[in-house]
């Protein structure tokens, strides 16, 4: 992408409504526009980066065996009539009467229209273990949006519900859904730690959150330093075997790690005190086991190897897609703007042309363009005519891992400068070599 065909809206002024680092880098680098309060329009560097967070929760669900699918925005009140959660889910849930004086409602969650797909279709233990997926855009009406994209009204959210014939294998889902969502974040750049939470209103006994740590964090959280010394890595992993998923769960569930709503401090003061931590974290995602807490209500039941009809077990997996840009930027940014890990960044690299209008660099910018496409690679090339520092603040703002830079004086030596957004360390190669670098950094 050229910059001077590209809509990148970036602000100069530092936006005084936006409380949190992540808010006005967001807002600064032209990635998101509020439309009312906790709706946002995604601009298309933000859209960019949202489609590719939803690209690697899609990734990694399928890896995991879960199918994906789409269920609608607006669900019958009837449906959520039968759960007895319609008068039960309180002001956040926004409700609509159509024309015809049906009550409507923007869905705030899904676990009702899944069970009743299932209901409609499935009968027996044959088929399953079954796990359905989406990733759809959720209303709450919050009653205090804010944040940004963290704390929004409408949210996009990938949210899973599996359907297994018995406890056992339902809880082999609840591992198997953990360890997806470890390798899900770690190939974001963040490091989230599952830890024990409160069910609220989806119900149930087993529940995790994922916290990324952040001073910003909504939630107060406890936990034993030696659990961020955990990386899943690229294991091989294979989601049938029950044995490996919940050893798994339990490499990263044995260290101490605890919201504030279970936090024991008894248990607590049993960590060696200098690896107690206190912090706050953001909850980027949630897996719950609840049992027949819908599927008997709703009548959702199969016939079991003996013969027996019995209610499905059930329990629903949430990942806050759109919430994770602002916590990735919490956790990556300087004061210059966002570094984008590199499994996220909206472009794989910049080019900054330092003498637009120059021929040779020109040339050269444009080799390089082509070159790095070429490669399967996405540079966004600044052939605006403006100043270095002008181009330098905007790539840095924007985020960009990797910056090549090019200008006559380099060009006459037959180099170009490879930077990095992270470290600031620039190292001056030639064109090829960058190119074949920044091919090899993103394995292309
Ligand atoms: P919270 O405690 O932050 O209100 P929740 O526990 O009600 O969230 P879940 O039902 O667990 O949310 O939803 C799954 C995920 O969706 C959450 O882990 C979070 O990342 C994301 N999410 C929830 N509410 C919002 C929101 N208002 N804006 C953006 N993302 C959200
Ligand atoms: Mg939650």
């Amino acid at each position: 992408m050229r910059l001077t065909r590209y809509f990148l809206p970036v602000l100069k002024e530092t936006p005084s409504e936006a409380q949190i680092v992540s808010h006005r880098l967001m807002l600064r680098a032209g990635m998101i526009k509020q439309a009312s309060a906790g709706i946002y329009s995604w601009l298309p560097l933000g859209y960019k980066v949202l489609r590719n967070v939803e690209r690697i929760v899609h990734e990694e669900q399928q890896r995991a065996g879960h199918i994906p699918m789409l269920m609608p925005t607006l669900q019958s009140a009837d449906l959520w009539r039968e759960s007895g959660r319609y008068d039960a889910y309180g002001p956040e849930m926004l409700r609509i009467r159509d024309r015809h004086e049906r009550d409507l409602l923007y869905g705030p969650t899904n676990e009702e229209m899944i069970t009743d797909i299932f209901r409609s279709h499935v009968s027996s233990y044959r088929d399953l273990p079954m796990t359905l997926y989406h990733i759809q855009w959720k209303f709450r009406d919050e009653i205090r949006p804010r944040f940004g994209v963290m704390r929004g009204r409408e949210f996009l959210m990938k949210d899973g519900y599996n359907f297994d014939v018995d406890y056992e294998s339902a809880i082999h889902a609840y591992n198997r859904h953990m360890v997806s969502y470890l390798r899900t974040y770690e190939r974001m750049g963040l490091q989230a730690i599952p830890m024990r939470a409160d069910s609220g209103p989806i119900g149930g006994d087993d529940t995790h959150e994922f916290l990324v740590l952040a001073d910003t964090g909504e939630s107060e959280v406890f936990y034993d330093a030696a659990i961020t010394d955990l990386k899943f890595g690229d294991r091989k992993v294979d989601y049938d075997n029950r044995d490996e998923c919940a050893e798994i769960v339990k490499e990263w569930t044995t260290p101490y790690a605890r919201t504030d709503e279970t936090h024991d401090e008894a248990i607590f003061n049993q960590v060696p005190e200098e690896r107690r931590r206190t912090s706050r974290g953001i909850e980027v995602g949630q897996i719950f086991y609840f049992g027949t807490k819908y599927s008997e209500p709703m009548g959702a039941t199969v016939v079991n190897r003996e013969g027996q009809h019995v209610p499905v077990h059930m329990g629903s997996h949430g990942i806050g897609v759109s919430r994770l840009l602002g916590a990735i930027i919490e956790a990556s940014h300087d004061d210059n703007g966002i570094i984008w890990p590199e499994g996220v960044t909206p472009f794989h690299c910049g080019i900054v042309n330092l003498k637009q209008g120059d021929a040779e660099a020109d040339r050269a910018c444009e080799q390089l363009y082509d070159a790095l496409t070429a490669k399967g690679l996405e540079p966004l090339y600044d052939d605006r005519e403006e100043r270095a520092g002008a181009k330098f603040a905007t790539m840095d703002l924007i985020g960009l891992p990797w910056r090549i830079t090019v200008g006559p004086r380099g060009l006459k030596n037959g180099v170009v400068e490879l930077t990095s957004r992270k470290t600031g360390e620039s190292e001056e190669l030639s064109p090829e070599v960058a190119v074949a670098r920044v091919a090899e950094i993103y394995g292309k």
